[in-house]
């Protein structure tokens, strides 16, 4: 069923039983409010944060108009102000830019909001990788890379959390941190950039990740899922060995969370590419058409958030589509079809992301929490532990609730009952933290439509056979490295940015 008709078929009843059993009840519930202060909590549920669908789904309905008169000329013009358009933004700022971004501030899923003093991540978390490109990077935006004390992550046993290396799965996690010190140093190794990856390693797309626990770790597949889930847009039957293998080097190297997660590393490219030259970044435009016009590109766009928002264009010499493949698609119907259908056929699931603000410390015990097959949530951070949980008098819970059903959870997203939707959430993570419930002063919630890229069997083959360059249109998204993460943000960032160099120099 395509996700509009879905929409159509399921009126209030057909949402409820959605929910219900997204929620894991088996009769269908009412999808309205409990009372704010029901079973003695008195948690407000703030505005919603995340992606706004109104814009998206104008153009995703095939919204098209003649492109106006160019108001302007720049040489580049990204559009995009994620991690992948922001850092390549910066490895351009030196050029006449231009960034169009939908949203009202830049980030995309690398955003942060604050809860008295502490800083906290709406989406992208935490990094691994701090090698060559990418620690120097790092280093030059004036980032602290110091690893998280320890435990970096923690697993739910009926005593309690306890370190993830230390728990029921400890002799399987040795076993596979011994297997992955090996591959890390030869090249079966499977890296992001995809493109360095060696024959042996490319092997591993052909199987499922979960084929490959099978053979020596078939204990460590609960683990995997919700691994998966949070971060691959699937459980382990559905995810490409290469992927979830390359995922598992977290268990061997060290994790580097910063104030308000990856939003930090947004925050101070998009202060470097101010800096080069202000208002070069413009928040609330949505694309919605890319054109070749001769030996140039003409953009059209228009207001997010405007009731009847006025048309706009301008040309550029060059122009990079750093949004998802999905959605670069619709603005280039121009292009070779068969890259097209490749970006069509992508797949993505559907994400909530809770945050639990407190007044005082409720819960102090390391970073990163698991408790396999709750149907609730897939693991939680706590916000301050970066900063050594320096802030006393409050803390923040953020919980990453990826939805199974992808087209489900789109439906309840765009349904919008925060409160239903967060309450169940609340109550688990309650139970396993054993936080007061008196002290939960808000709950706010991000919402992501499409924004796990489903890094599925084959698909990093797929993404390595697609072209990323379309005359004067050029891909550059985290998509293109198969999976959701900063690094492949970035690696798409230092792909581009000297093919650029060269094309607007000449
Ligand atoms: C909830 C969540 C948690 C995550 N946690 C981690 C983590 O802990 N560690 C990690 O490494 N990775 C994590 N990731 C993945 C990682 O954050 C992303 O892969 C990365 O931020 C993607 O950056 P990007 O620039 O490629 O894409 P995006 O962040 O998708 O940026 C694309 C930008 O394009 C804009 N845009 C789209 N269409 C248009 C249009 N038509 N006109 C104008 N602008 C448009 C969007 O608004 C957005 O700002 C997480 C992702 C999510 C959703």
């Amino acid at each position: 069923m395509r996700r509009r008709d879905f929409l159509r078929a399921s009126g209030q009843a057909g949402l409820s039983l959605a929910l219900a059993q997204w929620s894991g009840c088996s009769q269908p519930q009412e999808v309205s409010s409990p009372s704010p202060v029901a079973d003695g909590y008195h948690y407000q549920v703030g505005p919603w944060t995340g992606d706004s669908f109104p814009a998206m789904h104008k153009i995703r309905d095939g919204f098209h108009a003649p492109l106006p008169k160019p108001e302007r000329k720049v040489k580049l013009l990204i559009i995009g102000a994620g991690l992948s358009g922001m850092g390549l933004g910066y490895l351009c700022r030196d050029m006449d830019l231009l960034i169009l971004e939908r949203e009202s501030t830049a980030g995309g899923n690398a955003k942060s909001a604050n809860y008295k003093g502490i800083e906290y991540a709406l989406g992208s978390a935490y990094l691994v990788d701090v090698d060559k490109p990418f620690g120097e990077l790092y280093r030059e935006l004036g980032l602290d890379l110091t690893p998280i004390s320890q435990p970096g992550e923690s697993v739910w046993t009926p005593g309690g959390f306890v370190p993830l290396e230390k728990g029921p799965l400890a002799k399987t996690i040795e076993r596979i941190q011994k297997e992955m010190r090996v591959l890390l140093t030869g090249d079966g190794y499977p890296t992001i950039p995809i493109q360095k990856a060696g024959a042996k390693a490319l092997a591993l797309d052909d199987i499922s990740y979960y084929d490959w626990l099978q053979k020596d770790y078939p204990d460590y597949v609960p683990q995997a899922d919700e691994y998966c889930w949070t971060a691959l847009g699937g459980d382990s039957r559905k995810i490409s060995a290469y992927i979830g293998v390359s995922g598992l080097s977290e268990l061997v190297m060290d994790i580097y969370a910063f104030p308000g997660g990856n939003a930090a590393v947004a925050k101070r490219l998009e202060a470097g590419i101010e800096k080069a030259g202000s208002g070069r970044i413009m928040n609330g435009q949505s694309v919605y058409r890319v054109d070749p016009a001769g030996a140039k590109v003409r953009v059209g766009f228009f207001d997010t958030h405007a009731e009847n928002p006025e048309l706009r264009c301008i040309e550029a010499d060059q122009v990079v589509l750093a949004c998802p493949y999905y959605f670069a698609a619709r603005l280039i119907p121009w292009a070779q079809q068969q890259a097209l259908t490749t970006m069509r056929s992508l797949e993505y699931g559907s994400y909530l992301v809770a945050n639990l603000c407190f007044e005082g410390q409720v819960f102090h015990q390391g970073y990163d929490h698991w408790a396999p097959g709750n149907n609730q949530w897939a693991d939680f951070v706590d916000a301050d532990y970066p900063t050594g949980n320096q802030i006393k008098d409050a803390s923040v819970i953020t919980v990453y609730a990826p939805f199974r059903e992808a087209m489900v959870g789109r439906a309840l997203l765009l349904q919008g009952d925060g409160r239903a939707l967060c309450s169940k959430i609340v109550e688990d993570v309650q139970l396993r933290t054993g936080f007061p419930k008196d002290k939960l002063r808000e709950v706010n919630l991000t919402r992501y439509g499409h924004q796990i890229f489903c890094s599925r069997r084959g698909v990093v083959r797929q993404m390595l056979a697609l072209p990323r360059h379309h005359g004067n249109v050029h891909l550059c998204h985290s998509d293109g490295q198969a999976c959701a993460s900063i690094e492949s943000a970035l690696s798409e960032a230092f792909a581009l940015a000297p093919v650029l160099h060269k094309k607007i120099r000449a």
